[in-house]
């Protein structure tokens, strides 16, 4: 097996105070992410609802599990008991499911709306103008089971590292702007969520809170 205890503690070593790590665990066995959670790790990331479920049903209960993947509507129902984050929120739609699900539980969901920055061609996240729309609109105000928690977005694919600095903090900006017009009296409206295994020390530069690391910390995924 990769040495995942070692790899997560370099990981750990490159990441500051008031960083957090969200551990990427799509497509790898339960006993990867065993091996970081006895070295403390309790925050983990999926992408696919069937692996979560499986995944929860045999790992300990004080798991963070972040959704960190495309989420159809249909399927929030399955994740709404227990899940700690939405981290890819990009359309009024999803929210509003998310809000009637977590209801039905009666918890309030933390989610993060998905920022589409990035010049490649992508049907996810919210443009910076569709996202100004989503929260000038202000139906999300009513919506009490669900909490929008900050901003997510993934940096393009390249190794460009002055593209990839550029749209981090486009994001980070937009971030400082939607604070100020929407969330200044909401302390928890705080999150940052950028950087992956290529470019997570960059994200933390361009003032990322959360970086999801998968292959960095896990080996390459097996599909
Ligand atoms: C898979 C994935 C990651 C982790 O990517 P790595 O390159 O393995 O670190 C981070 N964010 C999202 C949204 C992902 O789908």
């Amino acid at each position: 097996m990769y040495d995942v205890a070692k790899n997560l503690h370099e990981v750990l070593d490159n990441i500051p105070d008031g960083v957090r790590l969200v551990a990427i665990s799509k497509y790898h066995p339960n006993e990867y992410l065993e091996a970081a959670y006895a070295e403390g790790q309790r925050v983990f990331g999926e992408s696919h609802e069937q692996e979560l479920s499986q995944k929860v049903k045999t790992l300990p209960g004080d798991i963070q599990w972040h959704f960190i993947g495309h989420l159809q509507t249909n399927k929030v129902k399955y994740i709404a008991p227990y899940i700690s984050m939405i981290e890819a929120v990009d359309s009024l739609k999803l929210l509003k499911e998310i809000n009637k699900q977590a209801a039905k539980h009666d918890r309030v969901i933390d989610v993060l709306l998905e920022l589409h920055i990035a010049e490649e061609e992508t049907k996810y996240g919210l443009t910076p103008d569709a996202c100004r729309e989503l929260l000038e609109d202000g139906e999300w105000r009513g919506l009490k089971n669900v909490h929008i928690s900050g901003l997510m977005m993934m940096a393009s694919n390249t190794d460009d590292e002055a593209q990839i600095r550029k749209e981090m903090m486009t994001a980070a900006d937009f971030f400082d702007e939607v604070k100020a017009r929407y969330f200044a009296s909401d302390p928890e409206f705080k999150e940052r969520s950028w950087g992956m295994s290529h470019d997570y020390p960059l994200a933390i530069q361009c003032r990322s809170t959360m970086v999801r690391v998968g292959t960095a910390i896990f080996g390459p995924r097996v599909y």
